[in-house]
């Protein structure tokens, strides 16, 4: 033996070392699926040691595998003599080990990301698969509580997504403020409350899709007919409500009727269709009848529903003595 093989099994020597150590789960396995090599970090975080390990069956040892998905991408890596990944966000974990980050306490388990590699043997033909598992649980739990208060801020937020009108919960609160303003200053203010006429039917003819389009229609035409002053709302489904500032029940009956036809009149072109709809509509004026905004609301929402029993694609007054 020369000094030159001497170092050649230095770095051999090395090179195990290292790998014995990483940070990153290694393991190698041949085309039956034998394990060959089983590093440190495999070692501690599923407390089998690599010489009870090495020699075993994969799938038999570790039955929690998802065996058909894995076998298939190890297949496809055999194939095409490329690497593949996963990572956490389409599969959390290969193996289930523990999470033992303190400092991101929540996780149950550690996310992994994976690399399967081909290795090819010294005449060149790909017989192994290095399967590399990398611990990725602090970035996954810093997406996930990003995600989670994304989702909330959305809560939070004023905006009907679709429409762009205030969304149900802010309009509320504006309705309340509105009422609380009239008990100090009595100036008119009026209450619409509105409906797509069998919208069902738009839904069932044209699909779903088609269905947003005439809601984002209806809320468009809404805001080219109310004033800047005028706050509006999404309710629901295909619900919407207006709250006209400083406007009297005989004014906002006659902007209700003019959206009514606004309305009516839009034809929406969608593919190869014309979609036409109409819309009910209940008006309330405030006083001091009322003992609160919901009693406010729940009188023009009757009106909306007289328009609907008379016919649909009407408007009508709340009138206390029917
Ligand atoms: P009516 O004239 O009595 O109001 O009949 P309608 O068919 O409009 O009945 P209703 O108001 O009860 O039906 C509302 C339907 O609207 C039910 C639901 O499937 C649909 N819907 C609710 N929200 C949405 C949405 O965001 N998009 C779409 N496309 N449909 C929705
Ligand atoms: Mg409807
Ligand atoms: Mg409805």
């Amino acid at each position: 033996m020369n000094s030159y093989d001497f170092q050649d099994i230095d770095e051999l020597h090395w090179t195990l070392g290292l790998i014995q150590n990483l940070e990153v789960g290694l393991l190698v396995v041949d085309r039956a699926g034998t394990i060959k090599l089983w590093n440190g970090f495999m070692e501690n975080h599923s407390g089998v040691e690599a010489r009870k390990v090495c020699g075993q069956h994969l799938f038999s040892l570790f039955p929690e595998l998802p065996e058909s998905w894995l076998q298939h991408k190890i297949e496809s890596v055999y194939l095409l003599r490329n690497p593949a990944y996963i990572s956490w966000e389409q599969r959390p974990y290969l193996f289930h080990f523990k999470s033992n980050r303190p400092v991101t306490g929540q996780a149950r388990y550690m996310y992994q990301n994976i690399t399967l590699i081909p290795l090819n043997s010294p005449s060149g033909e790909v017989d192994h698969i290095g399967i590399l598992i990398y611990d990725v649980t602090d970035t996954a739990m810093g997406q996930l509580a990003l995600k989670q208060m994304n989702r909330k801020l959305e809560n939070l937020s004023r905006e009907d997504r679709l429409t762009g009108l205030f969304n149900r919960g802010h309009w509320q609160e504006c309705l309340e403020q509105e009422f609380e303003r009239y008990q100090r200053s009595q100036l008119p203010t009026s209450l619409v409350i509105f409906d797509i006429d069998h919208f069902k039917k738009v839904n069932d003819t044209y699909g779903h899709q088609a269905g947003d389009e005439v809601i984002k229609m209806v809320a468009k035409t809404l805001q080219e007919q109310a004033r800047k002053t005028d706050v509006l709302g999404r309710y629901g489904g295909e619900e919407y409500v207006a709250l006209l500032t400083g406007t009297n029940g005989e004014r906002a009956m006659i902007f209700a009727e003019r959206l009514r036809e606004r309305v009516e009149s839009v034809i929406l072109p969608y593919g190869a269709d014309r979609i036409q709809v109409t819309i009910s509509l209940g008006v309330s004026e405030l006083s001091f009848r009322q003992g609160s905004s919901q009693v406010w609301l729940e009188e023009a929402d009757r009106a909306l529903y007289q328009s609907k029993q008379n016919g649909r694609n009407l408007v009508t007054l709340f009138d206390e003595d029917e």
